[in-house]
């Protein structure tokens, strides 16, 4: 291989080199990818709001053991008191009167508690319909970000074997450029951010684009001799 050759062989792997950061970088901004993340998150989120208001059930159905208990209780005290009053054992009329007081204010607790049953299951039936309509919704966020999952991993996958291929295709040119020149390239590439070869095309340098004398095709063509533009400093590149 002589070395116009050689040299466009770089000029090849230089290119190459962008493309591959070009992918790199595209790779971690596929759209498929950042919407699976962000429902990813939105998910758990979501579920976190279902256990959230399972736990404020189960608080709920606690409260109403209480009170189903608080009321048996005082009915059974309600019921005891009647049955001393009424049963006819109860003589004095000062100690009737104390009794009377006592289970009247029994009674006013019985309404008191039933009312706070009926509160605590209105807000409990709440929670559990608006318990029922997250676990739909989540149902139908987990089918969406399986969707997306999938969408993702194809997009993924794909980005990688072309990312591959690039790699295979910059190795192999790596291979036959002479490890000198390849030395070379990769000394320039470091200093100038991947761009330090310019292919020369009807005079003009490929980088900074300003016109080339026309003696310079004459040294681009001498073996052993590198050009490089006057104005750029890139190595310069026979194109056409
Ligand atoms: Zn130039």
């Amino acid at each position: 291989m002589n070395q116009v050759e050689q040299l466009k062989l770089l000029w090849e792997l230089q290119e190459l080199e962008r493309d591959i950061a070009r992918k790199e970088d595209e790779m971690q901004k596929i759209p498929s990818v950042h919407a699976y993340r962000t429902q990813k998150k939105e998910v758990s989120t979501l579920q976190e709001s279902i256990l959230n208001q399972q736990e404020k059930v189960e608080a709920g159905r606690k409260k109403l053991r209480r009170g189903e208990m608080n009321l048996q209780n005082v009915n059974a005290a309600i019921a005891s008191l009647s049955n001393k009053l009424y049963g006819g054992e109860v003589q004095s009329t000062r100690e009737m009167e104390n009794m009377e007081k006592k289970l009247s204010s029994l009674q006013n607790e019985q309404s008191n508690i039933e009312d706070e049953i009926l509160a605590v299951m209105e807000e409990m039936e709440k929670d559990e319909i608006e318990s029922s309509e997250m676990g739909r919704q989540e149902e139908g966020e987990q089918e969406q970000l399986q969707q997306v999952k999938a969408q993702a991993q194809k997009e993924m996958q794909a980005a990688r074997e072309e990312l591959a291929q690039l790699n295979e295709r910059r190795n192999s040119i790596m291979e036959q450029v002479d490890p000198p020149l390849l030395q070379k390239y990769q000394d320039m590439s470091a200093k100038t951010q991947g761009q330090c070869i310019s292919l020369v095309q009807e005079g003009y340098c490929g980088i900074c684009n300003v016109s080339l004398p026309s003696a310079f095709r004459a040294r681009i063509l001498t073996p052993g001799q590198l050009v490089f533009c006057e104005n750029c400093n890139s190595l310069l590149v026979l194109g056409d």
